[in-house]
């Protein structure tokens, strides 16, 4: 919104805005916020940074050394469309409040150093990202929070022909049937006007809407869609989109989920990640290679191939993740290429003869990742490719969903769980870290927060299809 400090401090004046609202990313993906009263903004706030107790934060500092600071980034802002009071918010970064330097552990502080790695090594100066997060939108979810009996409970907002459950108010037909949500008309289709709410909204907070759609899942799966962007404007338009959506279904007493795999045996939800890099105004994906990529794109391609099963633990950082990533549901499970096939893991899409329109699409990530984790990684693994030039191998041209089990075992897999990634990153993180972009200490901090927060605490709780299978034993 603007272009530097005096412009936002000369609109905080003129519209005389009484809060601004500083936004800013946890290690895992969640943004948090301190909305703070106009005196405490000045030109300090964008280089010194506004000061805050940084202990309780997950995966950031013990409490003897909590002191921290966030800096404001001034083209970020936008009025908040969900606070009552005129509220600016802003995105920002984190520094160290006694040396100023950024902070390793801050998630767009690493976004940002994935950038620079780029320009550093001179191969290009610009990376386009276009993700697409898919979510569900459900009428009713019920657990228990401390997951004793692992209780929940998921009420779709379209209920099912077969679902046997009497729906209140009555089913008035109309029902999309089991892998058919994409994507009739109404009545069919019943979260018409609240995708276009959640799409014009988030244009108003400068997200470069484009589309939107209800997608394969009946249970209300949907996607909205905006423009390919710079890195870390792509991530921070990813959070404006999960932020406005999830308070826009609130607005119409519905909820919305993000997991990747939220309903058994029907389609889970990914973020597709269209990625390109450019020098000078130029597309370097173009070429005569392969589905009209170039050999640059393919070495990049080579590099994402090369450190899936470790990438995944930053793309795919859930043991939801990996429920998602099973055959049959149009998500990746081989790590392969191809072009305009949906059943690889990249897939390189159909798009005509506009060579800045070139580009390839990681299908494995989803949204539960931390997107500037997510995109600075993918980067890195891209970037690995090129400068070491690997060979992505042959392309996969059939629907992978249709080989036969001797010809499938000789094409390399996904990882089946959190914890088989989380190990495959402990062993390959040079791509990460060579270049100085993760540091060893973020690598360390990220495996052992998910092994004690997620993969342990799901691997000592009884499942709730256990009691089915064993109960009588
Ligand atoms: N929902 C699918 C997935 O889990 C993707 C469907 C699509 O191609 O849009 O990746
Ligand atoms: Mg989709
Ligand atoms: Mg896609």
């Amino acid at each position: 919104m603007f272009q530097n400090p005096q412009e936002f401090l000369n609109y905080v004046k003129e519209k005389n805005i009484q809060i601004i609202d500083l936004k800013f990313i946890d290690m895992p993906g969640i943004w948090q916020h301190l909305s703070v009263y106009q005196n405490q903004i000045d030109e300090s706030s964008f280089t010194e940074g506004v000061p805050f107790d940084g202990s309780s934060i997950r995966g950031w500092k013990a409490i003897n050394e909590s002191d921290m600071a966030m800096v404001l980034d001034p083209t970020t802002a936008w009025i908040d469309p969900f606070m009552a009071e005129p509220t600016l918010s802003v995105v920002c970064s984190i520094v160290e409040p006694r040396t100023g330097e950024p902070y390793s552990r801050d998630p767009r502080t690493i976004a940002q150093k994935a950038v620079d790695y780029l320009i550093s090594t001179g191969i290009g100066d610009t990376v386009f990202i276009g993700p697409e997060a898919e979510f569900f939108i459900f009428d009713d979810v019920r657990f228990d929070q401390n997951q004793h009996e692992g209780y929940y409970h998921v009420d779709s907002i379209e209920g099912r022909w077969n679902s046997g459950k009497k729906e209140e108010g009555g089913n008035l037909g109309y029902k999309p049937r089991y892998k058919e949500g994409y994507f009739p008309v109404a009545p069919t289709d019943t979260s018409q006007d609240m995708r276009t709410e959640m799409l014009l909204t988030m244009a108003k907070c400068g997200v470069p809407i484009e589309k939107h759609h209800h997608e394969v899942a009946s249970g209300g799966q949907c996607e909205l869609g905006f423009r390919f962007e710079t890195l870390i404007k792509a991530a921070d338009s990813l959070m404006t989109y999960k932020y406005v959506i999830k308070n826009v279904a609130r607005k119409y007493g519905k909820t919305v989920t993000f997991m990747p795999k939220p309903v058994f045996n029907d389609n889970g939800s990914g973020m597709h990640t269209h990625q390109s890099i450019w020098k000078d105004g130029q597309p370097l994906f173009a070429g005569d290679k392969y589905a009209g990529l170039s050999q640059m794109a393919l070495h990049y391609i080579g590099g994402l191939l090369k450190h899936a099963p470790a990438l995944l633990a930053l793309t795919n950082p859930t043991t939801n993740s990996y429920k998602r990533l099973v055959p049959g549901f149009e998500a990746p499970v081989n790590l392969a290429y191809s072009q305009g096939n949906r059943s690889a893991s990249i897939r390189i899409p159909l798009s005509g003869t506009n060579p800045k329109a070139k580009r390839l699409e990681f299908r494995c990530p989803d949204a539960t990742s931390n997107p500037y984790l997510a995109f600075a990684a993918m980067l890195c693994a891209g970037l690995d490719g090129i400068k070491n030039q690997i060979d992505p191998g042959p392309s996969l041209d059939v629907d992978i969903y249709d080989l036969s089990p001797e010809e499938l075992s000789k094409i390399p897999s996904t990882p089946g769980s959190l914890d088989a990634a989380l190990e495959a990153l402990e062993h390959d993180h040079a791509f990460l870290t060579e270049p100085g972009v993760f540091t060893e200490d973020f690598i360390n901090t990220w495996i052992s927060y998910k092994l004690d927060n997620e993969v342990n605490p799901m691997r000592l709780r009884p499942h709730p299809y256990e009691f089915a299978l064993y109960y009588d034993c």
